[in-house]
């Protein structure tokens, strides 16, 4: 039922012994394993829930789509990863124990309320939210911006993004943003050499301790990868936050532009890079995917070419921030 693999020629002994054990896991439960010490990349082959390992892998582990990827972090730490794909989306969580003897592995959110309304096609009436984790209520989140080799319009999507989940902008209400916006807001401070912390291939590294935003190369990532946003938290207590929109083998295309001018119709198989910020970013101050359709949400898992249904905050987007952070109370 739930196993790990050890691909190529990492499948040692010791991997195989891994794998004859786990299958008889049952979710929740503690799997006893012989070590893994020797693995380096390890694949979630079939997980419905979670597991854990009384003895912790080292490394990067896939989650069972084959794209989703974290460095197991250190202990006491907790890192999700997020991937938005042309075919979909991806989520991981692995969380390190303190003391580091166990390694709990998880695909889905730990919360994830029913909609207060049954339309699940429409997003001012959508209600359900999920939540990973949070930010300190009431913080500025300080972020530094990736300067690529080549600065584009594209640039100012990825703050954009943020600006519209932090201050609930949505199609819902005349006013064009949700009242009272969540007690959560983010500033970029400045600017950085150093990319967002992910791989060649869009594995979520380790934390570095800045939050970094910016359109970066992903050239080993496979052709479908459009996105990718990690967090690092202790508990449920946020203490990082990266995201990446790819720079390489994505025809992006803008929605709205920073002066506000008519954007250009959509060409095909383009995509939105303010929807998809906008996307990332609630991943970013902590909402996992809604599972099972709410395509009108911004934290919808399937992200078609040329939607900008993102782009602006539906019902449960709202609620999932105001349940995270309560409501700014000088509005
Ligand atoms: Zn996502």
């Amino acid at each position: 039922m739930f196993a790990l693999r050890a691909p190529g020629r990492l499948a040692t002994a010791i991997g195989i012994c891994a794998i004859a054990s786990l299958s008889t896991a049952i979710p929740d439960a503690d799997a006893r394993t012989p070590c893994i010490r020797e693995s380096r990349h390890l694949q979630v082959s079939s997980l419905r829930n979670k597991v854990t390992l009384e003895c912790p892998p080292h490394g990067t582990l896939t989650a069972t789509d084959g794209i989703t990827r974290v460095h197991v972090p250190r202990n006491g730490l907790s890192v999700t990863a997020y991937t938005t794909s042309a075919d979909g989306s991806g989520q991981l969580t692995v969380a390190r124990s303190a003391d580091g003897r166990h390694v709990v592995i998880s695909d889905t959110a730990p919360s994830d309320p029913m909609p207060l309304h049954g339309d699940i096609d429409n997003p001012c009436t959508d209600g359900t939210f999920a939540t990973r984790a949070a930010w300190p209520k009431g913080s500025t989140i300080r972020l530094r911006q990736f300067d690529s080799a080549r600065p584009t319009a594209l640039d100012w999507a990825i703050p954009e993004g943020l600006r519209r989940a932090t201050h609930a902008v949505t199609d819902c209400d005349k006013g064009g943003a949700y009242s009272p916006p969540p007690d959560i807001n983010t500033t970029v401070i400045g600017h950085t050499a150093k990319a967002p912390g992910f791989e060649a291939d869009g594995t979520c590294g380790d934390p570095d301790g800045v939050n970094t935003i910016g359109f970066m190369s992903l050239p080993s990532a496979p052709s479908r990868f459009l996105a990718v946003t990690c967090i690092w938290r202790e508990n449920h207590r946020i203490v990082e936050g990266d995201i990446a929109l790819r720079s390489d083998r994505v025809a992006w295309w803008m929605s709205q532009t920073p002066t506000g001018t008519p954007a250009v119709p959509c060409p095909p198989a383009h995509y939105d890079a303010v929807s998809v910020a906008t996307h990332e970013s609630l991943h970013f101050l902590g909402l996992a995917h809604v599972q099972g359709g709410h395509r009108g949400l911004s934290v919808t898992p399937d992200i078609p070419a040329c939607s900008t249904d993102p782009s602006t905050l539906g019902l449960g987007d709202y609620r999932g921030l105001i349940h995270l952070y309560g409501p700014t109370s000088s509005t």
